[in-house]
């Protein structure tokens, strides 16, 4: 990879784009480097946005990117879109 310029909007693409072919974007940056973004939508009106009712709250998780129960995989509703979003 080329060393970044001051100014050149195409590194924070290949960086992303590096990141996901090692597999090291996690979470909605995953989603966004693998899906693109689909602005004007959040996650929570998604029909992949899930809810799981735990002992004492609601954990948001989203059914593509998988689902653990753990934190590494805990979403938010406020979450801007990716491009696999569709009208819940
Ligand atoms: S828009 Fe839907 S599919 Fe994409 S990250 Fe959000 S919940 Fe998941």
């Amino acid at each position: 990879m080329t060393k970044p310029v001051f100014g050149d909007d195409d590194w924070i693409a290949r960086k992303h784009a590096l990141k996901s072919l090692k597999g090291s974007l996690k979470g909605l940056e995953a989603m966004h480097a693998r899906y693109g973004a689909r602005p004007g939508h959040t996650c929570g009106d998604c029909v992949h946005f899930i809810v799981n009712s735990g002992h004492e709250r609601n954990y948001f998780k989203c059914a593509l990117y998988g689902v653990t129960n753990g934190p590494g995989t805990d979403w938010r509703k406020k979450n801007a879109a990716c491009g696999k979003w569709e009208q819940r």
